[in-house]
């Protein structure tokens, strides 16, 4: 070959690396998200890093600088056989409290599927505080011994039990607050809430309720399964072993006396979890306790109807309640166009570009 070939080949050696670079972070960014990425990266063996550390280079540096770094030559080769075969995109996991907030108003979790608005107040700081001080109370167990258990048949409360399966096509994943097991049956189904409201809302019965249909799914008998959902008041008293005392007091309830039939009515429009539920309450200074059992022909209409977004058969709907959107962070930030009224002021909203050219809101509570 002449030295002017040489050189010819080199620029067009060079050229396909930078298509291959480009075609490389476009397909990074194409997974819709840093977790879709890693996991693809992960799978053809180009990323050594925890999905934490690629998630923070990447919110530092860009989508570009990571794909820059990874660029070197011992992976080029399986570069270039991912930029030719990606593999499929994986549908998009739904978390149980995302449909569960479909209830409140179905036009914000579409909204939160296109923004990215991020709300800090003292009341969400509360909450999360609330539930680690009731995490603390159980005892870290393996999974091998939460097996043995199921299968001698034993009692057992799980803590944060990590939930997942398929439901009309749709993954869903979710993390139950705390699960009593008698071996393989599901009995009690506790879920936390912290609020000065002490109410039930459609929110948190959909929420167990998927919960009870991703337990069946894993297997659990949810056939005599109750849920508990627990009101804890901001600034109550937190007596020791409230977790415990609140799942007994639960199962308590629950043990009175038999729970009466349900009728399930059926309709093509948003369902009302709350009718018929047949609801035992319990309120003491520490927590207020909503007792009923679990009912999967309720739980099979009430999630499908919430699963019907998902899965493209309709528009997302919007609430029917102006004080609602008065309180919205997304009408806050002047994202929705639907609104039923003006915000209320209760957020001061700053907006940042990252570095990838997203735009974030930033909505900070002004102490309501
Ligand atoms: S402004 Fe109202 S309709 Fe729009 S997302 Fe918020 S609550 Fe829903």
């Amino acid at each position: 070959m002449t030295v002017e070939a040489d050189s010819a080949a080199n620029t067009h050696e060079g050229e396909r690396e930078r298509e291959l670079f480009r075609s490389f972070v476009a397909l990074l960014v194409s997974r819709g998200s840093r977790k879709g990425a890693w996991e693809m990266l992960k799978g053809a063996s180009i990323v050594e890093v925890s999905l934490k550390t690629f998630y923070s280079q990447v919110r530092k540096d860009g989508f570009e600088a990571v794909a820059k770094a990874l660029f070197v030559e011992e992976k080029l080769e399986r570069i270039r056989e991912l930029v030719a075969n990606p593999p499929p995109v994986p549908p998009r996991r739904v978390a149980v409290s995302t449909l569960a907030n479909q209830y409140y108003c179905e036009m914000q979790v579409h909204l939160g599927t296109k923004h990215d608005v991020r709300v800090t107040s003292a009341e969400l700081a509360a909450g999360n505080e609330g539930h680690a001080r009731l995490e603390a109370e159980a005892e870290p167990i393996t999974e091998e011994e939460v097996t043995r258990r199921i299968e001698v048949g034993e009692k057992m409360g799980l803590v944060e039990l990590g939930l997942a399966g398929e439901v009309e096509g749709v993954p869903l994943i979710g993390r139950a607050d705390r699960v009593q097991l008698e071996g393989a049956r599901a009995r009690l189904l506790l879920e936390w809430k912290f609020s000065g409201r002490r109410d039930l809302y459609p929110t948190h019965v959909v929420q167990v309720e998927a919960y009870g249909k991703l337990l069946r799914a894993s297997g659990f008998d949810t056939s005599e399964l109750v849920h508990a959902v627990a009101v804890i008041p901001r600034g109550g008293p937190r007596p020791e072993n409230l977790a415990e005392t609140m799942a007994k007091r639960a199962a308590d309830i629950a043990s009175v006396a038999p729970w009466g039939e349900r009728r399930i009515a059926t309709t093509a429009q948003m369902p009302d979890p709350i009718a018929g539920l047949g609801v035992r309450r319990l309120d003491s200074s520490a927590f207020t306790l909503f007792v009923f059992p679990h009912n999967e022909l309720a739980a099979e209409r009430d999630v499908s109807w919430a699963l019907g977004y998902w899965k493209g058969d309709r528009e997302p709907s919007r609430t029917t309640s102006p004080s609602r959107c008065r309180a919205c962070p997304y009408n806050a930030a002047r994202l929705c166009e639907v609104a039923l009224s003006q915000p209320d002021g209760r957020y001061r909203v700053r907006e940042m570009t990252t570095r990838d050219g997203d735009t974030v809101h930033l909505l900070i509570a002004n102490g309501r």
